[in-house]
């Protein structure tokens, strides 16, 4: 078969042993790592990548000594002991003929935990814990450990280590001025505060031989204070390659930094350029990373010589068939990874198991089975949002005939609403991939049809989903019928907006519509890389000569004055997910969009909106007012509990409960209620 993705597809030939095509799985912890007892499930996870055609796996970080641990109890691998339950993980890659490096991760002063160690004694600003510095003794038998640990990773099977060297982790803390302020012979100038690394991987490789693969993942954007400069980046990329790494990841930004680098609204491939620039002063393969989740996007970064090996972490979450539908020419098959954030990271960072918005299946591959059914029924699903889709794809996919009906002319729901908010753009992708589902698993859609009762009743159908989700919550005060008072629906739709806005409401979608509301008109175009980089103040110059590649940031006055309120008197956005809140936030405050909390609404007139703060009426004149007041479920179609009905009736996503409604619960509901009738 001829494909558009021959760079993707072309081995890499290492000498001693050969991947099979260019794609990485990047390093991603899903906290299956840390118990021995989830090893089954972990090797069914990366099993699943293999089948999928996967070259090379890198798994989520494990530290070599109790001081390196991320968390309490973290994977660690420093006894034989530890080796026993990595044998199922490399064995269950190794029959699909994937290549796979155990990452080899030293949290320092990033660890969530008691024992935690530096280069300096200096806290990070995302760890209560301050680290105490090691000494020159405790560097030595941290360097020795790193190499033990690489050598039980061999006698687990591994094909090699990664290194990681960069996201603000120990080996980033010594590389960096950021952290490191010693002033022996481990810190000062670049030859010294390299010299951990080095001897790091000197002592692995005396340790492991020739034929064992060392990637090194280095940070080429440090985005903080006092950070590398490109000249730095290289001349320790250069060390590392004399003394023997094998691969050079990427690394993008330490995790304290306030630039954001994996998030939705970072433009695709925003940070290959990096990439592209240290390639130039090795030989050895360069792996480029960061928001690259489609295959036309990782053919041109390798066709264009920008990179050897283009990494993926979250997007083979999404979908572990991604190297095989790209091999095949089936790229609109494949469920994109929309850098939500929202089942992996946000998860990992909660101490939860990590999984995929889009893919429930992920990291519970043994758990969610979607088993053909012997006995086909007949369902009808009940409304196209994701819930629905979900629903309706997987029991087809079983063997049932599904009927999938929708009121509007379009599958999508939500994701309609949220697609059009700028730097949400992705979220195309996933309509477009049920869309291709559903005509796949031959479900019967039927849009522009809004279903009732007795329709499903006489078309005799044995099970009925119910996915009819939700509708804005009305705002309830004196006025609020004036035709200046907007449903959040109604403006991402297009509705015009007045120039003062006042937004009732700072959940997710108060937060989205703030967003969308600085620009003069929505944008169909994602942002470019260079207007996000001016935005976020990252260094437009691959040779960046600025500390940690930040240049000041230049935003563009908005063109709306804009009030977000809530009534709680907690700080505004403080539910908003973990790892992209801080960017929502930031991303408001440096648009000056004015955050009112304590708030109680009192009344609309034709000069604004009347609200009391701190026991005082004030007046916010404003023009128009966008109530983004949560939802409410939609379930008239459900029948009163004693109510006798032929077919058995189920309820799923927001219809089932509006509160907390999120797209991960409505897909995971859908695809396990499909997976069980
Ligand atoms: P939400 O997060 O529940 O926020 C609703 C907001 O409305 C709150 O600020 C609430 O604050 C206020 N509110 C509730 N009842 C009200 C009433 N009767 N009158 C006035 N204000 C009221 O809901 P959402 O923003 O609609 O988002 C829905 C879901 O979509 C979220 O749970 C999230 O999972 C998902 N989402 C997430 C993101 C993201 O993380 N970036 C973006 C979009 C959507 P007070 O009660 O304090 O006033
Ligand atoms: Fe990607 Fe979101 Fe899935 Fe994470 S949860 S892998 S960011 S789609």
């Amino acid at each position: 078969m001829t494909t558009r993705y021959a760079h993707i597809l072309k081995p890499l030939h290492l000498g001693y042993t050969t991947i099979k095509n260019r794609v990485v799985m990047g390093s991603m912890h899903t906290g299956l790592e840390d118990r021995f007892y989830n090893y089954p499930k972990l090797a069914a996870y990366f099993e699943e990548r293999a089948k999928g055609g996967v070259g090379l796996i890198i798994t989520g970080g494990i530290s070599p000594n109790r001081q390196g641990w991320l968390l309490p109890a973290g994977g660690t691998m420093n006894t034989l002991g530890d080796v026993v339950p990595h044998r199922l993980v490399t064995h269950a890659v190794h029959k699909h003929g994937a290549k796979i490096l155990m990452q080899i991760l030293h949290a320092g002063r990033y660890g969530y935990q008691p024992f935690v160690v530096s280069s300096s004694p200096i806290k990070s600003p995302i760890s209560p814990f301050k680290p105490r510095q090691l000494s020159e003794k405790q560097i030595l038998q941290t360097i020795d450990d790193y190499a033990r640990t690489a050598n039980l990773a061999k006698n687990a099977g591994y094909d090699g280590v990664e290194v990681m060297g960069s996201e603000g982790y120990l080996i980033n803390q010594f590389l960096s001025r950021h952290v490191n302020q010693r002033q022996d012979r481990w810190g000062g100038d670049i030859q010294n505060r390299m010299r951990f690394a080095v001897e790091i991987v000197k002592a692995i490789r005396a340790k492991v031989g020739e034929k064992f693969i060392i990637s090194f993942r280095l940070s080429f954007l440090d985005l903080v204070h006092d950070g590398n400069t490109m000249d730095e980046v290289i001349v320790v990329a250069q060390a590392l390659e004399k003394v023997g790494v094998t691969l050079l990841n990427t690394g993008i930004g330490w995790h304290e930094a306030r630039i954001p680098t994996i998030v939705t609204s970072v433009p695709r491939a925003a940070f290959v350029d990096y990439t592209a620039e240290v390639k130039k002063h090795v030989k050895l393969p360069v792996i480029a990373s960061n928001r690259i989740n489609m295959p036309d996007t990782a053919e041109e970064i390798l066709a264009s010589g920008q990179a050897d090996m283009v990494q993926m972490a979250r997007p083979l979450l999404a979908d572990p068939y991604w190297v095989s539908k790209t091999a095949t020419n089936r790229v609109d098959e494949i469920n994109t990874c929309i850098a939500c954030n929202q089942a992996c990271l946000d998860h990992t960072f909660k101490n939860q198991r990590a999984t995929c918005l889009v893919n429930p299946r992920a990291a519970y591959e043994t758990e969610l089975v979607y088993i053909k059914t012997k006995r086909p029924k007949r369902i009808a699903v009940v409304g196209a949002g994701v819930a629905g889709m979900s629903a309706a794809t997987v029991a087809a996919e079983r063997g049932h005939k599904v009927t999938l009906f929708e009121a509007n002319n379009e599958v999508g729901g939500q994701f309609n609403l949220a697609k059009v908010v700028p730097g949400k753009e992705e979220f195309h992708e996933t309509i477009r991939y049920f869309k291709k589902q559903i005509q796949q698993t031959a479900v019967d859609l039927r849009l522009n049809t809004k279903v009732n009762r007795e329709q499903l009743e006489r078309e005799g159908f044995d099970e009925v989903i119910v996915a009819t989700g939700v509708i804005p919550r009305a705002l309830k005060i004196e006025g609020s019928q004036a035709p200046q008072v907007l449903s959040y629906a109604e403006v991402l739709r297009g509705a015009p907006v007045g120039l003062r806005v006042a937004v009732i409401g700072a959940g997710g979608i108060g937060f989205d519509v703030s967003e969308y509301l600085l620009k003069p008109e929505h944008q169909p175009q994602p942002q470019s890389i260079v207007d996000w980089k001016r935005e976020w103040g990252v260094d437009q110059n691959a040779n960046y000569v600025s500390e940690g590649g930040m240049q000041p940031a230049e935003v563009e006055t908005p063109i709306r004055e804009i009030y977000l309120m809530q009534r709680k008197t907690t700080p505004l956005g403080a539910g908003l997910g973990k790892t992209s809140g801080w960017v929502h936030r930031a991303q408001l405050k440096k648009h000056a969009v004015k955050m009112l909390r304590g708030v109680q609404y009192k009344a609309v007139t034709d000069e604004g909106i009347w609200i009391n703060m701190n026991g005082q009426d004030q007046l916010l004149r404003v023009d128009t007012i966008v109530v983004c007041a949560g939802q409410e479920s939609v379930v008239e179609i459900m029948p009163k509990q004693d109510e006798k009905t032929l077919a058995k009736y189920h309820i799923i996503g927001g219809a089932k409960l509006a509160a907390e409604l999120d797209a991960k619960r409505a897909i995971r509901d859908g695809a396990e209620l499909a997976a069980k009738l």
